[in-house]
C-alpha cells in the first residue's frame, strides 16, 4: 500500500468515488495496453490443468484486499491462464471477438446492474432491445413479421423455440409434462446430422429424450439431405409419431454449410411443423448486402436463432431469438406470481415471460453500442474481408500440393489438411496416417503460441479448420499460420 488511496474496503458501502475513478481509469488504460500488447501473449494458455487452482487460496479471504494487489493478481495469475479470444490469430472453433463500444456497453451495463425481468424494472433493456432487434432484423433482411428477443447463448435460444414448437402441438404438456402419459406419442425433431449439439441437449433438457431426435444425412457438401428428411416424416408418421420441428443449420459449426431452406420450407408447411433455423454463426453474414442469401428461405421459417457474439463483435454473451409466434412462446413460459404483476403488464412485453429466466441481464445497451459505432456498413466490411481473407487463405490450400481443401469455403471457415507424405494403397490408411500427421501439425502449430487452429472430422478424415471472425485479424495474421502450418508439415512429413 503506497497511499491512502490504494486501501481496503470500508467497513459498509461500496469503493469511495475517489477510488472508483482512479482504479476505473486504470483499468481502462490496462484494457488498452491488453490490445497493444496481446500479440506478444501466447494465444492458447500455456497453463497446465490445476495450474491456477494450486496458486490461489483455498479459504476466502476474511479481510478486504487493496484494488492495487487485485489488480496485480489479475496479471500475475490469470492473465498467464487465459486463452486469448481476442488475439488475431485466434483461428480455432468460430473464431470470435469483443470490440471497444462492446466493452463500453458491458462496463455500462455492470453499473446500471438492471435486471430486466419486468418492463418497469428495467423499461431501457426492455424498450431498447425492441428496437435495437429491430434494427438487427432489417440489417440482415428478414421480414417484419419477426419479433426478437435476447438470450444468453444460441444453445438457450434454439432450446426455447423447440419448447414453443412443442407448445403448438397442443398436447398440454405444459400442464401435464411428458412422463407417465399413455397418450403420447414419440414427438420428433429432425436436424442433420452436421446440426450443433446444442439442439440435441434443447431436446434432452425438454425432456423429449434423445430418440426424439431424428439425424438426417448430409449431401457431398454437408448440407441437409432434403429427400430423406422428407421420407424421414413420412416414416415416422406411418409409425405415429408425431414430427413437430425441423431445424435447419445456416453455417454449420464444422463446415458453416448452409442447409437448403428454401427446399426444407415447404416440407415442414406439408407436415403443419414449426422450422427452426439455427443461424447462430452465419446469420451475421447477411448483414453484408451480397452475402444477404444465407438466409434465403428464411423469411416463412417460425423462427431463427443469430449470435451477435459470434460474428458481429459484441461481447459474448449475447444470442438473439427471432420468432413470429411469440404468443406461443409466452404461452409455454409465462407464469406471473402476484409479486410479479404490473399495473402496465397487458401493454408493455416482460422478459421473463418469454423464458425459463427471470431475471435478465442488459444486453441490449452493448449491441445497441456496436451497431452505432460500426453502422451497418463499418460491420458489413469487416465482416466481408474476413470471407475475403478465407478465400485467400483457400487458394493458398488450391494452388498448394501439399494440401487439400475438405469443404467448400462460402464464408470465414476454410476446412482442409495437408495431404502428402502419407503413401499407402489402402485409402483408410492413408486417413489414418493423414489423421496422426494433421493432428501433430496442428498441435505444434498451437504449441508455438502464435496462433490456435482447431479441427473437426469430416469424411471419416481429421480436418483442420481455420475460422477467421477476429475484428483485429489481418492479411498479415493468415500469412503467418500460412508459413507456421507450412513449417510444421516440412518438421513433421
Ligand atoms: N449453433 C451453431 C451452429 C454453433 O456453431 C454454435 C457454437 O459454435 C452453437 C449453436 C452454440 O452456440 P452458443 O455457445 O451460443 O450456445
Amino acid at each position: 500500500m503506497t497511499d491512502s488511496l490504494n486501501s481496503y474496503a470500508p467497513p459498509t458501502g461500496d469503493m469511495s468515488a475517489q477510488e472508483f475513478r482512479r482504479f476505473g481509469h486504470e483499468l481502462i488504460d490496462w484494457i488498452s495496453d491488453y490490445f497493444e500488447r496481446i500479440e506478444e501473449l501466447p494465444v492458447l494458455s500455456q497453463i497446465e490443468p490445476g495450474d491456477l487452482k494450486a496458486q490461489l487460496p483455498t479459504a476466502p479471504p476474511q479481510k478486504g484486499e487493496a484494488m492495487s494487489d487485485i489488480i496485480a493478481d489479475v496479471n500475475r495469475l490469470i492473465v498467464p491462464a487465459l486463452t486469448h479470444w481476442s488475439h488475431p490469430s485466434f483461428f480455432a472453433y468460430f473464431a470470435t471477438s469483443t470490440s471497444a463500444p462492446g466493452i463500453f456497453g458491458e462496463l455500462l451495463s455492470a453499473a446500471f446492474d438492471n435486471k430486466a425481468m419486468l418492463w418497469r424494472t428495467s423499461p431501457a433493456s426492455t424498450e431498447l432491445e425492441e428496437v435495437t432487434l429491430d434494427w438487427l432484423r432489417q440489417m440482415m433482411g428478414l421480414d417484419a413479421g419477426y419479433s426478437g428477443l435476447i438470450y444468453d447463448t444460441a444453445s438457450v435460444s434454439s432450446m426455447h423455440a423447440i419448447a414453443a414448437a412443442r407448445e403448438g402441438v397442443e398436447l398440454r404438456i405444459r400442464e401435464e409434462g411428458m412422463s407417465g402419459r399413455t397418450d403420447l406419442p414419440l414427438l420428433r425433431v429432425y436436424v442433420s446430422e452436421q446440426s450443433h449439439s446444442s439442439i440435441e441437449k434443447g431436446v434432452i433438457a425438454l425432456g423429449l429424450g434423445q430418440r426424439a431426435l431424428r439425424k438426417v444425412s448430409t449431401d457431398t457438401e454437408f448440407r441437409m439431405n432434403v429427400h430423406e428428411l422428407k421420407r424421414a416424416i413420412v416414416e415416422d408418421k406411418a409409425k405415429g409419431y408425431i414430427p413437430f420441428c425441423i431445424v435447419a443449420t445456416v453455417g454449420t459449426t464444422s463446415t458453416s454449410s448452409i442447409d437448403p431452406v428454401p427446399d426444407i420450407i415447404p416440407i415442414g408447411e406439408e407436415h403443419a411443423m414449426w422450422l427452426h433455423v439455427d443461424a447462430a454463426y452465419a446469420g451475421s453474414a447477411a448483414v453484408v448486402p451480397e452475402l444477404r442469401h444465407v438466409l434465403k428461405g428464411c423469411d416463412r421459417a417460425d423462427s431463427v436463432a443469430v449470435n451477435p457474439h459470434k460474428w458481429l463483435f459484441t461481447p459474448f454473451d449475447l444470442s438473439v431469438l427471432y420468432c413470429r409466434h411469440m404468443d406461443l412462446l409466452r404461452r409455454a413460459f409465462a407464469l406471473v406470481p402476484e409479486y410479479l404483476k404490473t399495473p402496465e403488464q397487458e401493454r408493455v412485453r416482460n422478459g421473463s415471460d418469454y423464458g425459463i429466466q427471470l431475471g435478465r441481464r442488459f444486453r441490449a445497451l452493448k449491441l445497441w453500442m456496436v451497431i452505432r459505432y460500426f453502422g451497418q456498413e463499418g460491420l458489413a466490411a469487416r465482416i466481408r474481408e474476413h470471407c475475403r481473407l478465407a478465400k485467400l487463405f483457400a487458394s493458398w490450400v488450391e494452388e498448394s500440393a501439399e494440401w487439400e481443401l475438405l469443404a467448400p469455403v462460402p464464408l470465414g471457415l476454410v476446412c482442409f489438411r495437408a495431404c502428402s507424405g502419407a503413401n499407402a494403397e489402402d485409402p483408410r490408411l492413408r486417413n489414418r496416417r493423414l489423421d496422426v500427421l494433421n493432428e501433430a501439425i496442428m498441435h505444434g502449430v498451437n504449441a508455438t503460441g502464435k496462433a490456435l487452429l482447431s479441427h473437426t472430422r469430416l469424411n471419416d478424415k481429421l480436418t483442420l479448420r481455420l475460422s477467421i471472425g477476429n475484428i483485429r485479424t489481418t492479411e498479415k495474421h493468415v500469412r503467418e499460420v500460412w508459413e507456421l502450418l507450412n513449417q510444421q508439415f516440412e518438421k513433421l512429413k
